[in-house]
């Protein structure tokens, strides 16, 4: 395939608006699919996005389409998540393209992730293509969301494609922009070869395969191939593109995307923005990277089976593969034994991770309560990064701690904005800026991440309706006052039950931790007293009563099948229980902290 005909595209939008949806309508014209094969969000090939509706994974599909112009285009699409968790996996897939398709609800119009992701490509320097979906909706209005997207974004809308991915009005219209208005890749295939990792996997026949973008060179078989940031070289085995399952190809040339897989060993030999290059003609230069990832949000992942930690660390190893943003470390707790600390780039993200190790990986798994990085100076001049509450110092070695603040974008119809105020004042936030937009209004706070973390995002969402949308981004840290709130169980204190709360709120939840605990652990043979603790000071207790003994026994000679019931609803229950010191407790209470207010 000549370069000229070759488009590169992404599709970025806020979460919903239809980039699945559109990317589904997009194959299908192109027939790269049959009928029978083709099914819904196609894209959304794990059972997890199926599940819950979302994109986790950016997928890669080649299209061959025929233009006005009697010749056939390649179209490489790369469908993106729209959410604040993945914009890493957004802006990745960034890097491989020269354009984007940004597509916009005509009823909801421009949200808070619109804007991100516009941001991302044009980081990027991109071409975007406006694309308004869903005008079938009877609450469309198309020329106000126009009329938004110049407004707020800034970009010419007058000529948005307005389109319906579910009735299919408008789709062809899209193919043209493509064609005419995204630039074909440049590039030679003559130069030494330079291609970029932008996404990789872990498959069980082939082993570590990396998803490519082909900047400059050619790649074949056979080839002996170079990673340049580590000098691994590699012998090429496979190369391919995405349909969207894998296809076999014998080359990929200058402005391509597919896969390659080659005689790779371990999968931390694939970095994700990594340039490739030859062995025999290497280039001099390698592709600008990608910004390493912050993680925002860490917590504790343990086996519930101790016998089960080295499966945990090599899934870890090969789920990282597939996903960049996932950083851990091994650590250890008393309560639970040896586990890894995992940094995540937010709650869903490390929902999924944890999804995905229990489901791939069929482990069983005990997450710990998240947590952000704090900087806590020490009287001695040092800095400690806490990412543990249990790794803590005693608060007299304490000289004050900083907690990470972001920056938080809220956009809203102009009804809420009272109750927007409230929330985030409520939250620690400090009021940064308000504009009015049409009939919405840009909120922008800076607030506590921890905050965010708790149920920032679920309060707005409540009582908005669902009406606000949220983008956030790290904004620095800030001084505060914070101290760590303790566990106890039967008298000890359960590390992996730390949390670190504000002064201010560290009464009240410890109280309602210590109520919370009482209802998620089960009555075992003895009594359980719950405390709650801010250093040697006892702030609540409550007691978990002794489980009555003759819960059987009053089975006894009678129903066998009751009494059969009420062993298996027992041992149900403790699938998910860790012993810690000699109370089972249920992976719930360790996330109970984020159930309080
Ligand atoms: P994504 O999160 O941007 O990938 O959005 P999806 O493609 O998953 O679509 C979100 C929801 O909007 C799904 O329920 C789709 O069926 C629906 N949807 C997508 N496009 C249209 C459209 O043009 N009209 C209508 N009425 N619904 C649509
Ligand atoms: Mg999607």
């Amino acid at each position: 395939m000549d370069a000229k005909n070759i488009r590169n595209f992404s599709i970025i939008a806020h979460i919903d608006h239809g980039k699945s949806t559109i990317a589904d309508r997009l194959i299908e014209q192109t027939g790269t699919l049959t009928e029978r094969e083709m099914e819904d969000q196609i894209l959304d090939n794990m059972d997890l996005e199926r599940e819950r509706g979302i994109t986790i994974k950016a997928q890669t599909v080649r299209l061959h389409y025929k233009g006005k112009d009697g010749q056939i285009y390649e179209l490489n699409l790369i469908d993106t998540p729209g959410h604040v968790d993945f914009n890493y996996e957004v802006s990745r897939s960034l890097a491989a393209c020269e354009g984007a398709l940004l597509v916009v609800d005509a009823a909801q119009g421009v949200e808070a992730q619109t804007l991100a992701n516009v941001y991302l490509a044009l980081e990027h320097d991109l071409e975007i293509i406006p694309i308004i979906n869903k005008i079938d909706l009877p609450s469309a209005d198309p020329e106000r969301v126009k009329k938004q997207i110049e407004d707020i974004i800034g970009l010419d809308a007058s000529e948005a494609v307005l389109c319906s991915a579910k009735t299919g009005v408008g789709i062809s219209k899209i193919f043209t922009e493509i064609i005419d208005k995204i630039p074909a890749p440049s590039g030679n295939d003559s130069e030494p070869l330079k291609a970029l990792i932008f996404d990789s996997y872990f498959d069980s026949y082939k082993g570590a395969i990396a998803h490519i973008r082909v900047f400059e060179g050619m790649i074949k078989p056979g080839m002996k191939l170079k990673m340049m940031s580590t000098g691994k070289t590699f012998e090429v085995t496979d190369i391919g593109f995405f349909r969207p399952t894998p296809v076999n190809v014998g080359s990929l040339h200058a402005g391509q995307v597919g896969f390659i897989a080659g005689s790779l060993k371990n999968v931390k030999d694939i970095r994700v923005g990594d340039t490739i290059t030859t062995v025999q003609n290497p280039t001099k230069e390698a592709l600008p990277g990608y910004r390493g990832v912050t993680p925002m949000v860490y917590c504790g992942l343990y086996p519930i089976d101790s016998g089960e930690y080295n499966n945990l660390k090599d899934a870890l190893e090969k789920l990282q593969l597939n996903d960049a943003a996932l950083v851990f470390e091994p650590e250890t707790s008393i309560a639970l034994g040896f586990g890894f600390r995992c940094g995540f780039l937010g709650l869903l993200h490390m929902d999924v991770i944890q999804e995905r190790l229990e489901r791939e990986y069929n482990l069983k798994l005990i997450t710990t309560a998240p947590s952000v990085i704090y900087h806590v100076y020490k009287t001695n001049g040092e800095m400690l990064k806490v990412a543990n509450p249990a790794e803590l110092p005693p608060p007299t070695e304490i000289e004050h701690m900083e907690e990470p603040f972001v920056k938080a974008t809220v956009i809203v119809p102009n009804d809420y904005v009272g109750a927007v105020m409230e929330i985030s004042q409520e939250k620690r936030g400090k009021f940064i800026s308000m504009d009015y937009i049409d009939n919405r209004v840009m909120l922008v706070y800076n607030v506590p991440l921890n905050e965010i973390i708790y149920d920032y995002f679920d309060k707005l969402k409540s009582t908005t309706r669902g009406y606000a949308s949220l983008d956030y981004e790290l904004a620095g840290y800030q001084q505060a006052k914070l101290v760590k709130l303790d566990i106890l169980l039967n008298g000890e204190m359960v590390d992996a039950l730390s949390t670190i709360v504000h002064i201010d709120r560290a009464q009240p939840r410890g109280r309602q931790l210590a109520e919370k605990l009482k209802k998620i652990i089960p009555r075992q043979m003895f009594e359980i007293p719950i405390q709650a603790a801010i250093g040697n000071k006892i702030i609540a207790r409550e007691t978990v009563r002794a489980m009555r003994k003759d819960v059987l026994s009053k089975c006894y000679g009678g129903d066998i099948t009751r009494k059969r019931k009420l062993l298996e609803k027992q041992k149900e229950g403790k699938k998910r229980m860790k012993s810690v010191g000699s109370v089972e407790v249920p992976q719930e209470a360790f996330m109970a902290i984020l159930k309080v207010d």
